[in-house]
Order: C-alpha cells, then sequence, then structure tokens
C-alpha cells in the first residue's frame, strides 16, 4: 500500500484534532477548520526542515490563523481578499502539534498569524498556545514564533520566555516605504517590539553565558531572533536593507534575516506590479551570510549604481573582484580572515585549512577540495607554495547565473505566495 502523502498526513492531522475536541463528530472539521484545505499553501500546515544547532529539526509550520484586519497591499490574507479564512484556537494548536510529535511526524514548531482583530488578543492567544506546549505537555524542542505588531511588552517577554526562537516582519527597511505597502503598519512599532524581545534574548545570553541553568521549560536554550523582508515590494534598494540589517545585527540578539522576493497576488493592489527577480532575494542572502559569518561590514559589500547588488555576480565574487590588490591568496600561510575572502572557501573550510596545515602540506587543488573548497570558484584568487593554479579570468569563472534568466520570463501571477511566511 502506498505511504500516505503528505496532503494527506495533513488532513488526517486536521480531523485527529476535530476528533480530540469533539467525540461526536469524529471524522469531521470543526467549522473553523472546514476551509483548511481549500487555502492551497495557506493551510495552516506544513512541515519544513530546518537546521538547528548541531542538528536538523522537521518543524510544522502552522499558521494560526489566515483571517486578518489589515490590508498590506502584497498580502494574499489582506482583509479586503475574498478568499476561504480558517482559525486554530490555542487548545486546537497545541492538540496538533502533540499529534504530530507523537506520529514522529516533526521536531518542532513555527507558527505565525495574521491579526484577526486587536493584536493584543491573537498575542494571547499565542502565548496561550505556547504555555500549553510548554508547560502543560512539556515540550522543551524548537519552537518558532512571530511577534506581531502592536503586542504589548509584557507580551513580547513572555513569548520570548516561551518560544526558542522569535522574530518579527519588518517587511521594508525604511518606515515612509513600508506605509505606502502597509498603511496600518509602522516601523516604529515594529521596531520597538524587536528591541523589547532583543533586550529579552540578551539578558537570557548572559545569563547562560554565567552558568546560570537552562530554563526547563526550554532546554535548548535562545536561537535568537529572525527578520523577515518582502523585496521589491518597495522601492527600497539592497543598500539600504543590507545597513538596515547589519545596524541590526551590532545590537546583538540577532541570528538571520528572511528575505521574500515580492510575488504579485490576483485581487490586490500590487497584482500589476512585477515579480521581484528570485536571484535577487538570493543575493541578499548571500550578502547576508558575509555579515554573519565572513566578517564583511556593511560598507564593504559591493552594490552597482543603482545601490543593488549584481546579480551577474555573487557578492563575495563581486567583493573579490573588485580588490584585485588582496589576491591571490597563500593558502599555504595565509591567515584564516584572509582565507575567508576567497571565493569558494566558507568559513569551514578556511577553519580546516588552518587546522590541516601544521601537519600536512597543502599541495594542489585535490587537497584543498578533499577540505570543502570549491576549487572551480577559489582556483583563480589562490596560490599553492607560490604557484597560480589557474588562469582563467576571474569574470569567466564566476559565471553561474546571468540575469538574462530573467529577462522576457513569464509573469506569474500567484493566488498565495509560500515565501510571504519566513
Ligand atoms: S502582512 Fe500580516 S498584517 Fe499584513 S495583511 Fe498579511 S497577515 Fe495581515
Amino acid at each position: 500500500m502506498p505511504s500516505p502523502s503528505l496532503e494527506q498526513k495533513i488532513a488526517t492531522l486536521m480531523a485527529d484534532a476535530a476528533d480530540d475536541l469533539d467525540s461526536a463528530s469524529a471524522g469531521r472539521l470543526p467549522p473553523r477548520l472546514r476551509h483548511a484545505n481549500e487555502v492551497g499553501a495557506l493551510r495552516p500546515l506544513n512541515i519544513r526542515d530546518l537546521r538547528y544547532g548541531t542538528g536538523r529539526a522537521r518543524l510544522l509550520r502552522i499558521l494560526m490563523t489566515n483571517a486578518c484586519s489589515y490590508n498590506c497591499h502584497y498580502c494574499p490574507m489582506r482583509r479586503d481578499r475574498p478568499m476561504p479564512r480558517t482559525l486554530l484556537k490555542p487548545e486546537e494548536l497545541a492538540r496538533i502539534f502533540a499529534g504530530a510529535l507523537r506520529r514522529n511526524w516533526c521536531d518542532g514548531l513555527f507558527v505565525t498569524t495574521g491579526i484577526p482583530g486587536r493584536p493584543v488578543k491573537v498575542m494571547d492567544d499565542l502565548i496561550t498556545a505556547l504555555e500549553l506546549i510548554r508547560v502543560r505537555d512539556r515540550f522543551g524542542g524548537y519552537i518558532h514564533v512571530k511577534i506581531v505588531p502592536g503586542a504589548e511588552a509584557a507580551q513580547v517577554d513572555r513569548l520570548t520566555e516561551l518560544a526558542s526562537r522569535v522574530s518579527v516582519n519588518l517587511e521594508a527597511p525604511c518606515g515612509a516605504t513600508l506605509s505606502r505597502i502597509a498603511p496600518e503598519k509602522n516601523l516604529d512599532v515594529t521596531l520597538a517590539a524587536l528591541e523589547r524581545a532583543r533586550g529579552r534574548i540578551l539578558i537570557r545570553r548572559r545569563e547562560e553565558r554565567d552558568g546560570r541553568p537552562r530554563d526547563p521549560l526550554r532546554p535548548g536554550g535562545t536561537a535568537g531572533m529572525t527578520m523577515q523582508f518582502v523585496v521589491g515590494a518597495t522601492p527600497d534598494t539592497d543598500r539600504t536593507i543590507v545597513d538596515r540589517i547589519s545596524g541590526l545585527y551590532a545590537g546583538g540578539g540577532m541570528h538571520h534575516a528572511q528575505f521574500s522576493a515580492f510575488r504579485p497576488i490576483s485581487d490586490t493592489p500590487m497584482e500589476g506590479v512585477r515579480a521581484t527577480p528570485a536571484l535577487r532575494e538570493h543575493r541578499l542572502y548571500q550578502a547576508d551570510h558575509l555579515l554573519r559569518g565572513y566578517g564583511f561590514s556593511a560598507d564593504e559589500v559591493v552594490f552597482d549604481d543603482a545601490g543593488n547588488l549584481p546579480l551577474t555576480t555573487d557578492p563575495k565574487a563581486a567583493w573579490a573582484l573588485a580588490h584585485p590588490e588582496r589576491f591571490p591568496v597563500e593558502v599555504r600561510t595565509a591567515a584564516r580572515e584572509e582565507l575567508l575572502r576567497v571565493p569558494g572557501f566558507g568559513p569551514g573550510t578556511a577553519r580546516r585549512i588552518v587546522e590541516e596545515r601544521g601537519d600536512t602540506l597543502i599541495r594542489g587543488l585535490r587537497d584543498l577540495r578533499k577540505l570543502g573548497a570549491v576549487t572551480s570558484r577559489a582556483a583563480g584568487f589562490i596560490t599553492i607554495g607560490g604557484r597560480r593554479v589557474q588562469t582563467l579570468r576571474w569574470e569567466e569563472q564566476m559565471g553561474f547565473w546571468s540575469p538574462e534568466e530573467e529577462a522576457g520570463a513569464y509573469q506569474m501571477l500567484y493566488s498565495v505566495s509560500p515565501g510571504t511566511f519566513r
């Protein structure tokens, strides 16, 4: 017998939750859930892998509700857009998650939500759901939850205590452009919630460093915050976005940024706006990695004349090409920081090169490949024992992507946008 598809599992999971709640209606979904399968990718449930600490966690991704009183122009869940709406109560959310855990479908939870009515009520519901999961059901694994704009300080504190990771949707790096696409949102209000959560996270981390025993409700410790941007929905440049995330990283407590390339959604005020190339989102993720893992400052990131990341070249290669005076790098003697600047060397490779070369002589590209290097990218930027190993022009070896791949592409119109809720 073929194993059930994910859709079938999800349907069963929801039916099980309904059965738990009301045995008299076994096999039937309560009214709030009846449209759950009609909302496509916005269905409240799906499962995704996440790297967490040293391992991986399969996350049950849940929208608590896809109903919303806000009217953000880019969003499929906006108030004025006709679509089936569905809602989970805190108890239902906790039971669905417990059911998924019991069946070994997931190891952790990602929960986000629309904002039907008052943000304070939504936050109360999220807190209640997390308290049920943490305190009553004694789940000590990974939970990621969104803080909604307009949350009260005490609510932010409590949610940050209960979750492994919290996130805020900044949507745009600048308040003025945000108000054009999300008239009811205020960047300062969202940033205030972010700062409140950040303060709690920093306190927790300090306590963990000072040896205070970990909270039994959250034995995995504090995994920091994330922030999310819808890229291309506003005229903000990549430089503005990179400056914003760099400023927020400087305060500590942030784990990473999430970027969603704008997709035009049918029946929204922005359905006629062109989609943002997925490659732009990809470049922003690469630039974010440079800030977080490679010791780059925002000033060092290379932008084009319009203030955007070049699409033709990845940001690390763009920096290398703009700084020929820093190359070639001699792999047998260079410091880890210099190795990190070589395209094709990641943090792990740079560390392994430094560790291994004390005992082993690095003779050629083969040795570097064994240490994790992508030598097709690195070869033009290095010497080994004073010898250049490749004479290709650097630009030639970087041509993995070309913007032409997006040129003339069919303009898709979406009914849902899977990337909206990261
Ligand atoms: S982006 Fe968030 S607040 Fe805005 S309409 Fe969508 S769900 Fe509601």
